[in-house]
């Protein structure tokens, strides 16, 4: 059982996965969507000891209702559930595609110290508090009105890009700001925020996109990795594919140790300079 402080003031107490868990997760699909962890909230939450600017969320063991809670909430739940399920839990390897030479590596990150969470702004908190949207205005003099993310808002993205005869797994820029935004200008019926998002700029929607995230709270989950055999350097989103990120390590290496100290002197270097080689079934 651990204690959780979220980026937004929230604080959990959270146990580890069950059998039961790990099922719930298995009927997921593996593409990357956050809300394919949804089950296992429920299941490794057993208490709210603070709940933070939630005006609908109380204390003791009642749950809080995770389609209503910031995704930047959820996501520190996500790596605090890793860390204390998995034995060196902090730890996280995944797979890299080389862009440079097409080989595939193995990148090492500690999702305890490498990724550094982004508290949610005193404004931001107030506006949960109050139950309203922030308000920004663009550099162009558009004013914008919107929600911080939820797993609600997405749902009503997901529910338009379906009614748009589109797969839903891929949102485009245009559709992870129609899921936030409730109002642009004097515009505020969901027809009309959708059209006037269609008509802006690409800087404009990516300055809409940039101005909503730096009010939100959240993990940083860009990660800088290195092919060390042919130096190229690139960026990727972390990947939270609910079948591996909380899948217990498979084998061929072991752990080093299943301490969790601090002090644990492990290496946090990348082990970029282990190829993969997919040949080697145990
Ligand atoms: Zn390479």
């Amino acid at each position: 059982m651990i204690t959780q402080a979220c980026p937004s003031g929230l604080v959990l107490e959270l146990r580890p996965l069950r059998g039961s868990s790990i099922i719930a997760l298995s009927r997921s699909s593996s593409a990357q969507r956050d809300d394919h962890f949804a089950p296992i909230f429920s299941e490794v939450f057993s208490r709210c000891l603070d709940p933070g600017p939630y005006p609908f969320v109380a204390e003791g063991d009642a749950r809080p209702p995770w389609d209503r809670i910031l995704k930047g909430d959820m996501l520190s739940m996500l790596f605090a559930v890793r860390r204390i399920s998995l034995p060196r839990g902090e730890h996280y390897d995944f797979p890299v595609r080389c862009e440079g030479c097409g080989k595939r590596y193995d990148w090492q990150i500690n999702i305890e110290t490498d990724l550094p969470p982004q508290p949610l702004p005193e404004a931001s908190r107030e506006a949960i508090r109050n139950g309203r949207p922030l308000s920004a205005v663009l550099s162009d003099g558009t004013c914008v009105s919107y929600h911080l993310g939820t797993f609600a808002r997405d749902k009503l993205m997901r529910e338009k890009m379906k009614g748009e005869k589109r797969g839903d797994d891929h949102p485009t820029l245009v559709d992870t700001n129609y899921a936030q935004v409730v109002a642009i200008d004097d515009a505020t019926d969901q027809r009309k925020i959708w059209r006037r998002l269609n008509d802006m700029t690409m800087p404009q929607l990516v300055e809409l996109r940039q101005t909503m995230d730096a009010n939100d709270c959240g993990v940083e989950t860009l990660i800088a990795t290195r092919h060390d055999r042919c130096g190229w350097e690139q960026e990727r989103d972390l990947p939270l594919d609910p079948r591996t990120f909380l899948a217990a390590p498979s084998g061929g290496r072991k752990p080093a140790a299943t301490s969790s100290s601090s002090t644990e002197t492990a290496s946090t270097e990348p082990s970029d300079s282990t190829e993969m080689d997919e040949s080697n079934t145990p």
